[in-house]
């Protein structure tokens, strides 16, 4: 499933065609939405936002068109109407002077008005996005001391969406080992340095993956392997899908688990349970 930096990235490229202009004409595959059609086209857009795995399409006209991609959904961006060969069904399409914005496949699509944009089902419970500017390390370590979080395994709290928005499998694994903490801990077994890390951890690596397109590894690590020739799926990530290879930061073997029904990877000597 595609993760907060992997959403923000497609948003980022349908914002280049439609952000500030005004989408010509709007067409629904799911015909409960039919009936939206003339109410958005010919109108702006003003702005796309995530919110963790939920994107939104602001119209000007208060408006807005959320829709999350789940397990299938996925965005195009073309040239007006070259429409891509695919046996995928179009679910919305975004067609200004210029260009069109195809999201096929996906069924988690509603548009709202402002009162139901704050009253959303999925978006009222979600806690803050990993990648929004306005996060600090403090406001992790306020999550953590949360006493809704505090007592849960950090395992199942990085793949609740209302812990973080955006957070989802390999992120999960990448910033429990940027902090070195164990997975099986709970925020109220941890110190405040290790909260302090998890706070700056969860940021840096999210950003990383954003600014990147999924590397979560040291940067200056990943040039070298690539040097060495190493294969992007074994530099990518620290831990992540990496069982019985070698950490990089000490050399023990990488441990593979199931967690919260996903798998998880974590080194067992720089992610030690302490004594
Ligand atoms: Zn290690």
């Amino acid at each position: 499933m595609p993760e907060g930096p992997e959403i923000r990235r497609a948003a980022d490229r349908i914002a280049k065609v439609v952000q500030g202009r005004v989408i010509e004409r709007v067409e629904f595959g799911l015909p409960r939405l039919q009936e939206f059609e003339g109410m958005l086209s010919g109108v702006k857009v003003n702005e796309l936002e995530t919110r963790g795995k939920a994107l939104l399409t602001h119209f000007d006209n208060d408006l807005t068109l959320y829709s999350h991609n789940q397990l299938y959904g996925r965005w195009y961006v073309v040239k007006r109407d070259r429409l891509p060969k695919t046996n995928r069904s179009l679910r919305v399409a975004l067609h200004t002077e210029t260009h069109s914005a195809l999201l096929y496949s996906a069924s988690d699509i509603e548009v709202l008005t402002a009162d139901e944009l704050t009253t959303h089902k999925f978006l009222a419970r979600i806690g803050p996005d990993i990648l929004s500017q306005q996060l600090t390390p403090q406001r992790v370590v306020q999550q953590l001391e949360d006493a809704k979080f505090s007592g849960r395994k950090l395992a199942h709290l990085y793949l609740d969406q209302g812990f973080f928005a955006g957070v989802g499998n390999y992120l999960r694994s990448e910033i429990l080992f940027e902090a070195r903490v164990n997975p099986n801990l709970r925020p109220k077994d941890l110190s405040p340095a290790q909260h302090m890390a998890l706070g700056e951890a969860t940021i840096e690596i999210s950003k990383r993956a954003y600014k990147t397109a999924g590397i979560t590894n040291d940067l200056e690590r990943v040039a070298q392997l690539k040097e060495q020739g190493v294969k992007r799926s074994q530099f990518r990530h620290h831990v992540f899908a990496r069982q019985s290879r070698r950490c990089y930061e000490c050399g023990t073997k990488v441990t593979k688990v199931e967690l919260s029904g996903r798998r998880l990877y974590y080194c067992a000597s720089c992610q030690s349970v302490p004594e």
